[in-house]
């Protein structure tokens, strides 16, 4: 049975502007509950990982600073939300829905979060809405407890995923790939294993045929044992913060794409959901929704 992780404590209070990309977390799961995508008994709460496991990955000053609000104002500003308890919470929880969907990956070949890809915090700062980076944490657990060999991170949210590329940097253990639009945040880019920066208003078209063109050999050449898919929509043409161009269609057709590779090869992968920001909320809705059916009729 498919199982999907999801966390009450996802939707955070926060001031105004930034109320909605939390809440389509909440919306998302009524969404796939009311269409009947999911029954009730699929999803399960993350249960919270321990400390260590996050300080594999993160810097363990840095952590004691988020995790008591210390953080200071200049790395509050850069992170982009007010720093609270709810927030660290939320954090852990996120972390954690990717961590046990990880280990569900590994025994059922699918694993997947109704959060995580919070691909901008970096070991020892938060940055972009992302103060743990879930699949860092994750991968290097796995790592260490040598459950694999080698991981690769497929990030398609329209930002490059530069937390992840750094923290990554010098690991041959893992590949990190990114597509994302040239022209956005974040403007000093990192170095990813394979990023491919893609001009102000790609259409469907264009980006089909790039990841199409890219994607396999990735995949086949680095043969990971396991796969993080981070499915941000982003990418869709609606979006406030995205500079691409997709619509709901082709943004259903990059994720069988991958998911169709995943599934083929016989490589477990973790799906996560990453930004989504159209003003227009059933557009966020329906593309993380799409990601989740193209889910169910493959493993399902
Ligand atoms: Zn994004």
């Amino acid at each position: 049975m498919l199982r999907v992780s999801y966390s009450d404590t996802y939707q955070v209070p926060l001031p105004f502007k930034h109320r909605f990309p939390m809440q389509k977390y909440e919306l998302l799961r009524e969404q796939l509950l009311y269409q009947g995508i999911l029954e009730p008994q699929q999803l399960y709460i993350p249960e919270f990982i321990k400390e260590e496991i996050i300080l594999i990955t993160h810097d363990e000053e840095y952590w004691a600073r988020v995790k008591n609000l210390r953080l200071s104002i200049q790395e509050e500003r850069r992170l982009g939300f007010p720093q609270s308890i709810a927030l660290v919470r939320r954090s852990i929880a996120s972390a954690s829905g990717t961590f046990w969907s990880s280990l569900y990956a590994l025994t059922e070949g699918i694993g997947v979060s109704l959060a995580g890809g919070t691909h901008h915090a970096y070991k020892d700062r938060a940055e972009g809405f992302c103060i743990l980076n879930d699949v860092a944490i994750s991968l290097n657990y796995l790592i260490q407890q040598k459950k694999i060999c080698k991981g690769l991170v497929i990030d398609l949210d329209v930002h490059q995923g530069n937390g992840t590329a750094k923290i990554f940097e010098d690991h041959t253990a893992v590949f990190t790939f990114s597509m994302h639009a040239h022209e956005n945040y974040p403007f000093a880019k990192e170095r990813s294993d394979l990023d491919i920066s893609l001009p102000t208003g790609t259409g469907d078209e264009n980006y089909l045929s790039i990841l199409k063109s890219t994607l396999p050999s990735v995949i086949t050449q680095f043969q990971p044992d396991i796969i993080y898919y981070i499915a941000g929509v982003d990418v869709l043409a609606t979006d406030r913060l995205g500079k691409l161009n997709l619509t709901l269609e082709g943004c259903k057709k990059r994720d069988e794409l991958v998911l169709e590779l995943a599934q083929s090869l016989q490589i477990p992968i973790v799906v996560v959901m990453g930004g989504g920001y159209s003003n227009h909320y059933a557009d966020i809705i329906n593309a993380h929704t799409n990601t989740i059916k193209v889910i169910k009729n493959l493993y399902d």
